[in-house]
């Protein structure tokens, strides 16, 4: 089974040939970041525009590095939600033009499955699986029974891990998209100033960033406002150490009351090296094998998609051609 799979939900326009659900065969991804970092964060109307103008190259590209005639194709998957809808219509125009044009099925694919399903393209998964998925615009822990199955037991109640990560990164006046280079300023501090964890209700595998994001703030405008010093590089290392002990703690309580055989990090936030590790930590000893892909997997990309449409495909879940971008898409 080969499909060429495409994704068009935010700011990267990616096609990839992926093979039996578990091997990429190429991947092209086109990042339009440098147009919207002026504007600190995504502008929706020029994301569409942007795949609009590269949609037909980047898929061509990843057909032309696969070496395959579209004749070899099983299927074309796209990304249907959730996303910007403008963004996801380019997408799902250029997959349903390309699979009417060459007689192929269409398989629609939900943006998150496709971040966890990354995860095949490193090893098989093994279930029952637990997926903590840290991106952009979701932080949820996601139960895999057995494939295809996905049963979210927890999730933010305010920003996203990544949201809180961007807004965090600004307040410290760095640029957009503010995890990356967040991440490493925090690397060159000491996490030594006192920021909330929100715990929640025990037992609850929820998530919420806001009163820490708030607390980053505040803490600068206190300092600004008694002339303290303020040191960045150490309000990023204490904010770092903040969110990763949450979502590790979590993770680990969640994966073990599962009774799960693999843990999956999956999403944009899942690039952060000191999350790679504390999580790689956690499950040493434990018996529960992880995979954590690599960081190019992590953010957005089309192979995952490619990953996540093996399994539609399997239950031959398949589109029609009035399929239409759906922003707000869930995941069960
Ligand atoms: P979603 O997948 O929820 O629709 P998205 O596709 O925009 O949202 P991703 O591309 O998966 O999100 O991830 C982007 C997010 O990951 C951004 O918020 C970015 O700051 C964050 N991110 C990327 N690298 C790192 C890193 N090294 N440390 C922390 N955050 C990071
Ligand atoms: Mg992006
Ligand atoms: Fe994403």
């Amino acid at each position: 089974v080969i499909i060429l799979a495409i994704e068009t939900s935010c700011d990267e326009t990616a096609a990839s040939v992926v093979k039996n659900g578990s091997e990429i065969i190429s991947s092209v991804v086109a990042s339009q970041m440098d147009s919207h970092k002026r504007f600190g964060g995504v502008v929706p109307e020029i994301a569409s525009r942007h795949h609009t103008e590269i949609i037909t190259q980047v898929m061509e590209q990843a057909m032309l590095e696969a070496e395959l005639p579209f004749s070899k194709l099983t299927a074309i998957a796209v990304t249907e939600g959730p996303g910007l809808v403008g963004a996801l219509l380019v997408g799902i125009s250029a997959a349903k033009a390309v699979a009417f044009a060459h007689g192929l099925p269409l398989i629609p694919v939900h943006h998150i499955a496709g971040h966890i399903q990354a995860a095949e393209l490193v090893k098989p998964i093994l279930y029952p699986a637990m997926a903590l998925v840290v991106s952009g615009g979701h932080t949820e822990l996601v139960y895999m029974k057995e494939p295809g199955h996905m049963e979210v037991i927890g999730e933010t109640r305010d920003d996203a891990a990544g949201e809180a990560y961007d807004k965090v990164a600004r307040t410290l006046g760095l640029p957009y998209p503010g995890g990356p280079h967040l991440e490493r300023l925090a690397a060159t501090g000491e996490p030594t100033v006192k920021l909330p964890i929100a715990w929640l209700e025990p037992g609850s595998y929820d998530f919420s960033f806001s009163g820490l994001k708030s607390s980053v703030i505040n803490t600068k405008h206190n300092a600004e406002q008694r002339g303290e010093p303020f040191k960045a590089e150490d309000v990023a290392a204490s904010f770092q150490h903040s969110v990763v002990e949450v979502l590790v703690e979590k993770t680990k309580r969640a994966a073990l009351a599962y009774d799960v055989q693999q843990v999956i990090a999956a999403g944009g936030v899942a690039a952060n090296r000191g999350l790679r590790a504390a999580l790689k930590d956690a499950f040493i000893g434990t018996g529960i094998d992880w995979t954590i892909p690599p960081i190019e997997l992590c953010t957005d990309n089309a192979a995952m998609i490619g990953a996540a449409a093996y399994i539609e495909w399997n239950k031959q879940n398949l589109a029609d051609w009035d399929l239409n971008g759906k922003p707000g898409l869930a995941l069960t």
